[in-house]
């Protein structure tokens, strides 16, 4: 076994030592055809875990490449598979498997990149959603490699449209995920029908100890090779958490947005459902967002990625289908609306940003209950996260007014208009000028107010809401005195921003305010500020609490039980 640790980024050699061969990826023996395609894709030197993993793969070693996202791992494997391949064979030689849909396909058009000067290499892509036949069709004609996700390809091995006797590598890309419950098994299923004498790679960002020693079971005296990022490059990408209470994380969401400058943004919620509730909300508030989800069909998954890189789209709202491996250039922020499920989902969703040597910024939104998973996600990124507050009012309109100004100074520096056109608005001008006898100045004010379309400038809302707060349970149980001392208990209106429910549990349970506040407060992170107006009755409370909760947030209260008894809340109608 050899074992390989290295540090260092693209365009960075990590044997530093070693002269560097001018010729880039010449050194590695590759053929004019490959060559050839990657000067025109414009890659001048291998990035580490290529330079150390395509000479072991050349070989034809088994090998386990770790190296962090954006580094370059699809090529690592794909140019090794490419120089190795036998064109004059039609059957599948080469088996690369991926968790989603959207990752095989960018694999496989990775592979075809790689492949144009190659002549009769055929690579294709096999995954649900898409026609059946049509695969077939594509199977029959031969092709040298098969990039899929398990379903399907195992679909077609079942039905003998994919005959995988002359394989003679199988890749897992994000293999710690393929590895994992959801993939294992079919992962092990494939590896029984292939050849005994194969080659078996896996390359992922992420390498937990416990699948490192699974991933040993497949491999035969594996390379083992593990990039380890330079101190520079980690902080590529800037992360910061931002601690919001449940109820106001959409409207804090919508801050963040407004105050970033990113080019494109990825959301990542923890459910379907709330990527939609999340991306609804943006509509409303005049965000043109799409969503990725497992509900989506496929060809719709396809149409929003391609929209995404075009930049048809900016925001991304999107479960962890979207976390691993898609490389899209423009994604400049990545906001954890919701934590992720552990560590290594982090990494690689904040790593959707901060491609090929690039910058990024990530967010992670965090209610106080969450706070505690801080120092488990700082430990896997191996630096702090550092905090932020909600964007201010002021911080938002300065940058209205900064975004304005630099629409305005760019639409003054060069039309874009056809020279008729730009005669005709000239000719408004001047004409609208005499009618009102007015000003340039004024003209062009009101030119400014039409591009607003209506919607105020500057933001003047509440903006304490979202403010993060001490989750410490000093504060909590001084706000939950604060409420007991400042709200009477007398039948009262509703405030409003504020939503009424009721507890099955009152004067009869021996229920007192302090109960209410400590439960709601510790289940939802809402601070005990915001929670509002507690009355009890004799059988039944109500309180109020800020509007806008999110169901599962709900969910959660529904669940809560309070001095061991449930307090079956309700939604109070009007
Ligand atoms: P990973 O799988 O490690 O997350 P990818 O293989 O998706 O990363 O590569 C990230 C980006 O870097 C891609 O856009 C890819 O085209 C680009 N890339 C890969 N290798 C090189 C290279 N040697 N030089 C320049 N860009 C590269
Ligand atoms: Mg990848």
């Amino acid at each position: 076994m050899t074992q390989t640790s290295l540090e260092g980024s693209f365009g960075c050699p990590a044997d530093l030592d070693v002269p560097q061969n001018p010729s880039g990826f010449s050194r590695f023996g590759f053929g004019p055809e490959l060559l050839k395609a990657l000067e025109a894709i414009g890659y001048q030197e291998p990035s580490p875990i290529q330079s150390a993993a395509i000479p072991e793969l050349m070989l034809g070693r088994d090998l386990v490449g770790q190296a962090q996202t954006g580094t370059g791992k699809t090529a690592a494997f794909a140019l090794p598979m490419l120089a190795a391949l036998d064109p004059d064979q039609r059957k599948p030689q080469v088996l690369v498997l991926a968790p989603t849909r959207e990752l095989a396909m960018q694999v496989a058009e990775a592979f075809n990149s790689y492949a144009v000067h190659l002549d009769g290499v055929r690579t294709l892509a096999i995954y649900g959603g898409a026609d059946f036949r049509d695969q077939i069709h594509h199977l029959r004609r031969g092709v040298q490699i098969v990039v899929g996700t398990p379903g399907r390809v195992m679909d077609h091995m079942r039905q003998g449209t994919l005959d995988l006797s002359a394989l003679r590598a199988l890749v897992l890309d994000e293999a710690d995920e393929m590895l994992r419950m959801g993939f294992i098994d079919d992962v092990e299923w494939v590896l029984e029908q292939l050849p005994t004498q194969r080659q078996v790679v896996l390359f992922s960002a992420t390498m937990p100890t416990e699948i490192r020693r699974i991933s040993q079971k497949y491999l035969n005296s594996p390379a083992e090779i593990t990039i380890r990022p330079k101190a520079a490059d980690s902080g590529r990408i800037r992360q910061r958490y931002l601690t919001v209470n449940g109820p106001q994380k959409i409207a804090a969401l919508e801050r963040v947005l407004e105050a970033e400058r990113s080019e494109a943004t990825i959301i990542f919620a923890r459910t379907k459902a709330i990527t939609l509730t999340v991306a609804e909300s943006l509509e409303q508030h005049g965000y043109d967002v799409a969503v990725l989800n497992g509900d989506v069909p496929q060809a719709q998954r396809e149409r929003t990625i391609d929209r995404l890189r075009k930049g048809q789209v900016d925001v991304l709202v999107a479960t962890d289908v979207a976390a691993r491996g898609l490389d899209v250039e423009r994604i400049s922020l990545v906001i954890n609306y919701d934590v992720p499920f552990d560590s290594e989902a982090y990494v690689h969703r904040i790593g959707r940003t901060g491609r090929a040597g690039r910058s990024g910024e990530a967010i992670l939104f965090l209610t106080p209950r969450e706070r505690r998973f801080l120092g488990g996600l700082e430990r896997a990124v191996g630096r702090p996260i550092e905090p932020m507050e909600v964007p201010s009012n002021a911080t938002i309109n300065q940058n209205r007014l900064d975004r304005l100004r630099s629409r305005l100074t760019t639409a003054a520096g060069a039309s874009s208009c056809q020279p008729e056109e730009r005669a005709l608005l000239s000719e408004m001008v001047q004409r609208v000028a005499q009618e009102l006898d007015c000003s340039g100045e004024a003209l062009a004010l009101a030119a400014l107010e039409l591009v607003l379309a209506g919607k105020p400038l500057l933001l003047q809302g509440e903006e304490s809401f979202a403010m993060p707060r001490q989750a410490s349970m000093g504060e909590r149980s001084s706000a939950a005195r604060n409420t007991r001392g400042e709200r009477p208990m007398q039948a009262r209106a509703l405030e409003a921003d504020m939503e009424r429910f009721r507890i099955e549990l009152g004067w009869r349970d021996r229920i007192k305010p302090g109960n209410i506040v400590g439960a709601i407060a510790n289940e939802t992170g809402l601070a005990g500020k915001a929670i509002g107006r507690i009355q009890i009755f004799d059988t039944h409370s109500t309180v109020d609490l800020p509007q806008g909760m999110p169901p599962d947030v709900f969910e959660g209260l529904r669940q809560l039980r309070v001095l061991n008894k449930p307090l079956q809340i309700s939604r109070l109608q009007g």
